[in-house]
C-alpha cells in the first residue's frame, strides 16, 4: 500500500517526498506509515557513514524537514508547539524544545496515530511478552526506566525499527560475528535486573520468547546475586557473548585475570551505564575479544555506538544530539554540555524531537577509524544539584574528578550526613585505594571550600555502590540523611 518514504538512488544522495497517506474507515488520511525494506536501511546505513558533512546536512535536513510536516499535520501537540513553524523554511534551532513533564501531560496528543492512547499502550506492556503480538498489530512498544521520574510508554513504528535495528547490525556489530546477538548461533549470557519492567531484561525474555527451541542458549544473572554465584554460572554456561552493566563487571574483570573465571567469549557488552575509558580496556584485557558499547535511550533509540578503538560515534544521520548548556544554548565541540536536545528522525508514531535530557556530553569530530561519524564522550546523567551546608553545587564538579581515575571501576558517593561522604567504589585488582581516596577527598574540599563550605571527610566504605531498585542503574551521587 505505501511504499518507502525516503532513500538514496545512484551515486547520488537524493531523497524521495512522496508521502503516500493511507485512509481509514472513515475516509480520513491517517497514518502514513513509512516503508522501507532491510536492503534499503542496509545500504542507507552504510553510506550514512561516508557521508561528507555538506552530504550529510542535505540528507538530515530533508530527513527533518519531513518528520517535523509529519508531526504538524498529525500530532495534536506539535501542530500547536509548531504553529509558527514554515515547514518549508526552518532551521533546528527554531523548533521549540520538548521535555518528558509537558509531553507526558498531553501524551494522547502527541503520538500520530488516534488509536493509541496512555493505557492501551501500559496495558500492552504489561501483557507478558510471551503472550503478545505487536501493539495495535503494527507497533512495538517499550517503558522508560525509572530513573529519572516516572515511567514513559514509548511506541515505535516499523520504520523506526527497521533504521535501527539496521544500525545494530552495520555499526555496533561491525567488527565481531554478525550472529553474536542470535542465540541459534551463540550462547549469550547477561547480567541484568531480573525484573520485567526493567527494558533491557524485557528485551532479552522476547527474543527466548521468539527462540524456543534455543532458549537454553540464553542465561540471565540477576545483579543482586553474589560475585561468586555469577562466576559459577558463567564458567558452567561458557558464553560466547556476555552483556553487563560496567558497574557489575569489576569482580568479573578481577576474577578473569585470576583464572577463577575462565570464558572464551566472542565479545563482550556494555549498556544503560558510562563505560569508562579504564573499564572498556580492562575488560578488552581480560576477556580478550572485542568490547561492545553503545549510547541509547527508549526515547531517542540507538544515538551513538563504540568503534573498534572504542570511541563512541553519534548515528547523526538518524539521530541528531545537540549539547547544550543550562539555559539551553548550544556548547561548542570539545566542552562538556549540561544536557542534550535529542532528535529521532525515524520515529513518525511517536515523534521525539529536540527532547531533552540531562545527559553530559562532549562532541569531538575526528577519529582514526575512517567512519566520518562525529565522537561523543559521556559523563553520565548530569546530577540535580547537591545541596551542602544549603548552598547549591553541581554535581557534575564533585563527581568530575572520579571520572578517568585508573582502576576505578564504578563509583558512587553518598552525602551521608552533615560533615561527611562516603566513596562506594568497585577496584581494580591491586588499586591504590588510598591514593584514590585521598585525591578524590582533596578535590571535593577544595571546591567545598572555594564555595564557602566546610572541610568534610571523605570514608571508603566497604559496600560497593548500591543499584537503583527501578531500572538497575547506578545513581552516581546519593544523599543518605
Ligand atoms: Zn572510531
Amino acid at each position: 500500500m505505501v511504499k518507502r518514504l525516503i532513500f538514496l538512488t545512484g551515486s547520488k544522495y537524493k531523497v524521495n517526498t512522496d508521502l503516500l497517506q493511507l485512509q481509514n474507515s472513515d475516509g480520513y488520511s491517517v497514518v502514513s506509515m513509512i516503508e522501507i525494506s532491510m536492503e534499503e536501511a542496509v545500504q542507507l546505513c552504510r553510506e550514512g557513514e561516508k557521508l561528507l558533512p555538506e552530504e550529510k546536512k542535505a540528507i538530515v535536513n530533508e530527513r527533518l524537514k519531513m518528520l517535523v510536516s509529519y508531526a504538524k499535520k498529525h500530532s495534536a501537540y506539535f501542530r500547536k508547539l509548531y504553529s509558527d513553524i514554515d515547514e518549508n523554511n526552518f532551521s533546528l534551532e527554531d523548533l521549540p524544545p520538548v521535555t518528558k513533564s509537558e509531553l507526558m501531560k498531553c501524551y494522547e496528543d502527541w503520538v500520530t496515530d488516534p488509536d493509541i492512547t496512555y493505557d492501551g499502550v501500559i496495558e500492552y506492556v504489561n501483557t507478558p511478552i510471551e503472550t503478545r503480538s505487536s501493539y495495535l498489530g503494527k507497533y512495538s512498544a517499550l517503558m522508560t526506566s525509572g530513573t529519572s521520574g516516572n515511567p514513559m510508554p514509548m511506541v515505535r513504528d516499523s520504520y523506526h525499527n527497521i533504521i535501527h535495528g539496521t544500525l545494530i547490525q552495520t555499526r555496533f556489530l561491525k567488527n565481531v560475528d554478525e550472529h553474536i546477538l542470535d542465540p541459534k548461533y551463540n550462547k549469550l549470557a547477561t547480567i541484568i535486573f531480573t525484573d520485567p519492567s526493567v527494558s533491557s531484561y524485557s528485551s532479552f525474555l522476547k527474543v527466548k520468547a521468539l527462540n524456543p527451541d534455543y532458549s537454553d542458549n540464553m542465561l540471565a544473572i540477576s545483579l543482586q546475586e553474589g560475585s561468586e554465584s555469577i562466576i559459577k554460572k558463567l564458567n558452567d554456561f561458557q558464553p560466547d557473548l556476555l552483556t553487563a552493566y560496567p558497574s557489575t563487571i569489576g569482580p568479573l574483570i578481577s576474577a578473569a585475570e585470576e583464572g577463577r573465571l575462565s570464558i572464551h567469549l566472542k565479545a563482550i557488552g556494555f549498556s544503560a551505564e558510562v563505560l569508562s575509558p579504564e573499564t572498556r580496556c580492562r575488560a578488552e584485557a581480560a576477556f580478550n575479544c572485542p568490547v561492545l558499547n553503545n549510547y541509547c535511550s527508549t526515547e531517542g533509540g540507538e544515538a551513538a555506538m563504540a568503534c573498534k578503538l572504542g570511541n563512541l560515534h553519534i548515528n547523526d544521520d538518524w539521530v541528531i544530539i545537540e549539547p547544550i548548556d543550562k539555559d539551553g544554548n548550544p556548547v561548542k565541540d570539545g566542552e562538556w554540555s549540561e544536557g542534550i536536545y535529542v532528535t529521532d528522525l525515524t520515529n513518525y508514531v511517536q515523534p521525539v524531537i529536540r527532547y531533552y535530557m540531562n545527559d553530559s556530553v562532549k562532541i569531538t569530530r575526528t577519529c582514526g577509524c575512517g567512519m566520518n561519524l562525529p565522537i561523543m564522550e559521556i559523563n553520565g546523567r548530569v546530577l540535580e544539584e547537591i545541596q551542602v551546608e544549603g548552598k547549591r553545587l553541581s554535581g557534575l564538579v564533585i563527581l568530575h574528578s572520579l571520572h578517568e581515575v585508573k582502576d576505578l571501576y564504578t563509583y558512587q558517593v553518598a552525602h551521608v550526613s552533615e560533615g561527611c561522604f562516603e566513596l562506594r567504589a568497585e577496584f581494580a585488582n591491586g588499586a591504590d585505594k588510598e591514593k584514590i581516596l585521598n585525591d578524590f577527598s582533596r578535590e571535593l574540599n577544595e571546591y567545598l571550600l572555594n564555595n564557602g563550605c566546610r572541610e568534610v571527610t571523605v570514608k571508603l566504605s566497604s559496600e560497593p555502590p548500591r543499584h537503583n531498585a527501578k531500572g538497575g542503574k547506578i545513581k552516581e551521587f546519593v544523599k543518605g540523611f
